[in-house]
């Protein structure tokens, strides 16, 4: 789950971290407010979206010409002014798409005096199996970017579980990064504080993107960005709260009501599988008989019949679908309740695209015999390869 960057950075201020102050708003009415209350005289608009590179985004609705999706403002007028033309309309970056994200919130900002612009992330290091600091003395800007021209200069610095940071990894941080003076004992602080709101929430991803060192010499966490590991957030009440469904995908909105593993993709081969090395094996091999996934699916394990039909319903909403691949290995699994959940789904919304069924192990004949006596118009398949081929066939008419 990701959440806004001032949804993050007031999490991080709560652990300690150096923030700006700085106020959300969702109508431009509030603008005016917003800024008074901060020290001025400068401010920054930031468009809050669960996209990076909003500043070098555009406004779909404004035209080229127009200022991006992070502004600064000189006065109280030019921020309300800002605000009053960011509202509402889409900003496209290149996070978001071409289809952009409409913006519904704003964060307005204490201006800062910037020196430099650092990159610093954590992220688990599944190579060492711990969680790692990345950082870059190139901040600001596209991280993907540096990696590729000039690895040398992305650091990284992983921290032992039992230790914690200790004052070696300081070193290194402080030295990657090049603090000195007053930055340097910023950082010394900011790092552990960092580790430690990344452990205790049960964070994914922590990307300030830029650190920045400011002209007074102090450093500044101004851009942040969150994500949280899903499979820990049942002990995380209060960071569900901060959850925005405007942000995310109606169809896995749906799915996670019902606890299926989904991700939406752009193909158009809608697949209902079990087990997630079966669907990636599933995907795969789409791709492989040239055609493209609508999604992942991984239905799990003992998934009930309502279970299913819900799964079978996500994939018949989505438009892009032209097809249908339900690909079944009963292990815990039972076909006949996949059988029976799939019929049952069409029975309710019926079926306008080509479906093949594949299904093997456990009850396979009864699942067989359900599909079959359900007057379904259904491409049976054999096995994997056979109902790959079978439903790109079909899609391609
Ligand atoms: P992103 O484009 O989505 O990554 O948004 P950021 O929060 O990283 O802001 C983009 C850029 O705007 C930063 O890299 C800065 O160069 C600039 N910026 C943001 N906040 C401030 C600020 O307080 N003062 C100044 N001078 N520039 C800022
Ligand atoms: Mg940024």
């Amino acid at each position: 789950m990701n959440i806004h960057e001032y949804q993050a950075k007031a999490l991080l201020k709560g652990f300690g971290a150096p923030v700006a102050e700085g106020v959300a708003i969702f109508s431009a009415d509030e603008a005016e407010a917003a800024a008074k209350s901060l020290p001025g005289p400068l401010y920054v608009v930031k468009s809050q979206i669960h996209a990076g590179g909003r500043g070098k985004g555009k406004f779909k609705e404004l035209g080229p010409d127009a200022k991006g999706g992070v502004r600064l403002a000189f006065s109280i007028d030019e921020a309300k002014a800002h605000a009053k033309e960011m509202l509402g309309n889409t900003l496209v970056t290149k996070q978001t798409g071409e289809a952009g994200k409409q913006v519904n919130r704003l964060y307005i900002e204490d201006g800062a005096d910037i020196e430099r612009e650092l990159y610093l992330s954590l992220l688990v290091d599944r190579t060492v199996g711990q969680v790692a600091f990345v950082v870059s003395t190139e901040g600001g800007m596209d991280i993907e970017a540096v990696a590729e021209a000039t690895p040398e200069k992305i650091i990284t610095v992983a921290i032992d579980p039992d230790a914690g940071v200790t004052s070696a990894d300081l070193a290194k941080l402080t030295a990657a990064l090049k603090l000195e003076g007053e930055a340097a004992a910023d950082g010394e602080k900011l790092f552990p504080i960092l580790y430690k709101a990344f452990v205790e929430k049960d964070m994914a991803l922590l990307e300030i993107n830029p650190l920045i060192v400011m002209k007074n010499g102090r450093l500044r966490v101004l851009d942040a960005k969150v994500s949280f590991d899903n499979n820990a957030l049942f002990r995380h009440d209060d960071i569900m709260e901060l959850r925005d469904l405007t942000e995310e995908d109606e169809k896995e909105i749906e799915a996670s009501k019902y606890d299926l593993a989904y991700v939406a993709l752009d193909g158009n081969i809608g697949c209902m599988v079990n087990g997630a090395g079966l669907a990636m094996a599933t995907m795969d091999i789409i791709k492989l008989y040239g055609q493209e996934p609508a999604n992942f699916l991984d239905v799990g394990g003992g998934a009930s019949k309502e279970k299913v039909t819900a799964a079978f319903k996500i994939i018949t909403a989505d438009p892009a679908v032209k097809g249908i691949l339900v690909n079944i290995f009963g292990g815990i699994m039972k076909c006949d309740v996949i059988a029976e959940g799939v019929v049952a789904a069409v029975k309710e919304v019926g079926l306008k695209v080509p479906l093949v069924v594949r299904l093997e192990g456990t009850n396979v004949a009864l699942g067989k015999k359900i599909i079959n006596e359900s007057g379904l118009d259904v491409i049976a398949a054999d096995d994997l390869d056979d109902a790959a081929q079978k439903i790109v066939a079909a899609v391609k008419g």
